[in-house]
């Protein structure tokens, strides 16, 4: 083996190689390609993870996996596929999650570096955490259609991943989804949350009814029109929409009328909504004008934007279908939405184009629907390969210890002028100072409704999953009291509470702490009534940039300071019945690309957050997790270098096309 690098790889290098071990975190498009290429390069001591298993749809760019591999560990087969290139290599394999307990500071330390080949945010923030925490460096990467990057991550030397702000997630109010769609992806999301209702795991966060608790309808006017509903349809409205569809046996046209007659006419009686909007249109399923043939092609189906008649009458066929899938179902089970599913998708197809029709709102084929309810952005075999080949030569510049020279690499699918279409930064992105993560003192502030938030959306929606903790303890700062507790049962009495029933309000600060990414965190609690296109709580990641408070700000300045330019971008809010959340999923093999726009993208939900609980203190004898004032670059270097590489420049690594 190391004969064909002789002349390649200076000798140096091909020693620091074979002495070193390095964990690879994801064996999926990017992670079959790095694991080759660790292989062939003479990488002979390697672990990888990956909790998930081998799909048919993996096949057309994860060469390490073939059709006999489906449904086996991926983690596994990469290994073996990876080993018939070097027999004398070492390969580890864990088919787990790398958020679990299993891997604590302790088992990162073990190694010279480690490689991301992940596809979601949660997973490369914890593994940005735990290497921060180690002192590892990380090599980050990720592509999303025909853009790739790599970069690296150093303690005290480079930004880390959470150092950036995140982009902004796509999340829609309640009342927008449910009373007052103005988008097509307002109705998609809509039909998504339809579908979940009827055939899917059902969530409290994914009502589809009107929502009369909506502040812009006026107290009032809600209540007015519930007592009108009451009155003449009994308790109609009150059970579940699975529970009545059910008990009209999934009749297509009861369930049309339902939603697109009943439901209209009823969000029409809240008439303030519609001071300044142009009213829905209800639509009775007797009145539809059949216009438009009947498409029976496939390939004309996907792509025509279908007429009312026309998806109505794939909304009746899929109701069918699904309806017939379901009732198989063991009591209990459910179907989950798939856009692969020609029934599935059809159905969502179908539902958010008669709302759309009904609000006003542009119609969309089927296949733009697919994309947009699926947040696809393809994954390109050649983008992946490009990007682990650059993944593997950060290493080298790693093991060369040659750390000032590995900038930031992009690989991007518009050439500049120069025909370059793979380029560099100029210089070392420094750490934010500010960076919640990274920074000597993590703190940051959290806007909420003390008032309507519990303690269990504290913890579920705002640490775990909107700044990413796995098991966070939880006190509120100068007092004795413990908020949340990871063991198990400890603090199960407070989960229903409301912030403000434990005397955490306005001013307070909460002391996080998660003892696997050994993170600590300071929140300041900023109470704010949440306006009705706002969610009920947002992360402010640089305190100094908040304003001082003005008294009784109204809700449209508060609109204006809603999103600094450091704030993390995270939303959320209360599911009290008043509003929900819906974010879009982040990232499929993907992250920030610079210049793109925030693209969301397909995601696997890759790691199964929360590790069991209980067990949390596993990993034991954790060094205190060293910060950036340790290290000899000082976090004053407050220079914040732009990260766009100039295309006149002449530092580039040329690869003329
Ligand atoms: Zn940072």
């Amino acid at each position: 083996m190391a004969a064909q690098l002789d002349g390649v790889l200076e000798k140096d290098l091909q020693e620091k190689i074979k002495n070193s071990k390095v964990l690879v975190v994801g064996a999926g498009g990017i992670g079959c390609e790095v694991l080759k290429n660790l292989v062939l390069t003479g990488f002979l001591d390697i672990e990888i993870i990956d909790l998930d298993t081998i799909d048919v749809s993996n096949l057309n760019r994860q060469f390490l996996f073939h059709k006999e591999h489906v449904g086996k560990s991926k983690a596994e087969v990469a290994r073996d596929s990876a080993l018939s290139f070097n027999p004398n290599a070492k390969i580890k394999a864990y088919h787990d999650s790398i958020t679990s307990n299993n891997y604590g500071v302790n088992f990162f330390q073990q190694f010279t570096l480690v490689l991301n080949a992940l596809d979601n945010r949660a997973a490369r923030n914890h593994v940005n955490r735990m290497c921060l925490t180690s002192g590892i460096p990380l090599i980050e990467s990720g592509t999303a259609g025909y853009s790739g990057q790599a970069e690296l991550i150093k303690r005290g030397l480079t930004q880390c991943y959470e150092c950036k702000p995140v982009p902004g997630q796509k999340s829609y109010p309640g009342c927008t989804i449910r009373n007052t769609p103005s988008e097509p992806i307002h109705c998609i999301v809509w039909a998504k949350h339809l579908f979940n209702q009827l055939f899917g795991e059902s969530n409290d966060d994914e009502d589809v009814s009107p929502d009369t608790a909506d502040p812009e309808a006026g107290a009032e006017v809600g209540e007015a029109a519930l007592a009108k509903d009451a009155n003449e349809k009994g308790n109609v409205d009150r059970i579940s929409t699975r529970v009545w569809a059910k008990q009209c046996d999934f009749d297509a046209e009861k369930i049309y009328n339902k939603l697109f007659f009943e439901d209209i006419k009823y969000l029409l009686s809240m008439s303030n909504l519609w001071k300044n909007r142009v009213p829905p249109n209800p639509i009775k399923w007797d009145s539809i004008v059949e216009e438009g043939e009947e498409v029976t092609d496939a390939v004309a189906r996907d792509q025509k934007v279908l007429t009312h008649s026309q998806s109505a009458k794939v909304f009746a066929e899929s109701i069918k279908a699904l309806k017939e899938s379901f009732t198989k179902l063991p009591e209990g089970d459910y179907l989950v939405w798939d856009k692969d599913d020609k029934h599935a998708m059809d159905f969502v197809a179908a539902c958010a184009n008669i709302r759309a029709q009904i609000f006003g709102i542009p119609r969309k084929s089927r296949f733009e629907i697919k994309s947009m309810a699926g947040n696809i952005i393809p994954a390109i075999a050649t983008t992946n390969a490009m990007t682990a080949g650059l993944v593997v030569m950060q290493a080298f510049g790693v093991l060369r210890e040659q750390y000032e020279k590995c900038f930031h690499i992009y690989v991007r699918l518009v050439t500049n002028p120069r025909k370059q279409f793979i380029i560099r930064d100029k210089v070392l992105i420094p750490p934010n100072p500010k960076c919640y993560v990274c920074s000597a003192k993590p703190e940051v502030v959290l806007k909420v409704d003390t008032k309507n938030v519990t303690v269990r959306e504290l913890r579920d929606d705002i640490l775990i999953k909107a700044l990413n903790m796995v098991s966070p303890d939880v006190t509120l700062d100068g007092t004795s009291t413990i908020v949340i507790s990871s063991e198990e049962g400890e603090t199960d009495c407070n989960d229903d509470k409301k912030l403000v029933d434990l005397n955490i309000v306005d001013g307070c600060v909460l002391k996080a702490d998660d003892f696997l990414q050994n993170y600590e965190l300071s929140i300041t609690i900023v109470h704010k009534d949440p306006g009705r296109e706002e969610a009920a709580f947002e992360i402010i990641a640089d305190p100094s940039s908040l304003k001082p408070k003005e008294a009784e700000p109204s809700k449209e300045t508060e609109k204006d300071e809603a999103q600094p330019s450091t704030s993390s971008g995270q939303n959320g809010s209360s599911t009290n019945g008043k509003k929900a959340r819906y974010d879009e999923d982040v990232s499929g093999e993907v992250l920030v690309v610079p210049d793109d726009d925030d693209m969301p993208s397909t995601s696997k939900a890759g790691t199964s957050g929360s590790g069991a609980a209980g067990s949390s203190s596993s990993g034991s004898g954790v060094e205190k997790r060293k910060h950036v004032e340790d290290d000899e670059e000082p976090a004053s270097k407050k220079v914040k270098v732009s990260a766009q590489q100039d295309d006149s420049d002449d530092d580039l690594i040329i690869m003329d096309d």
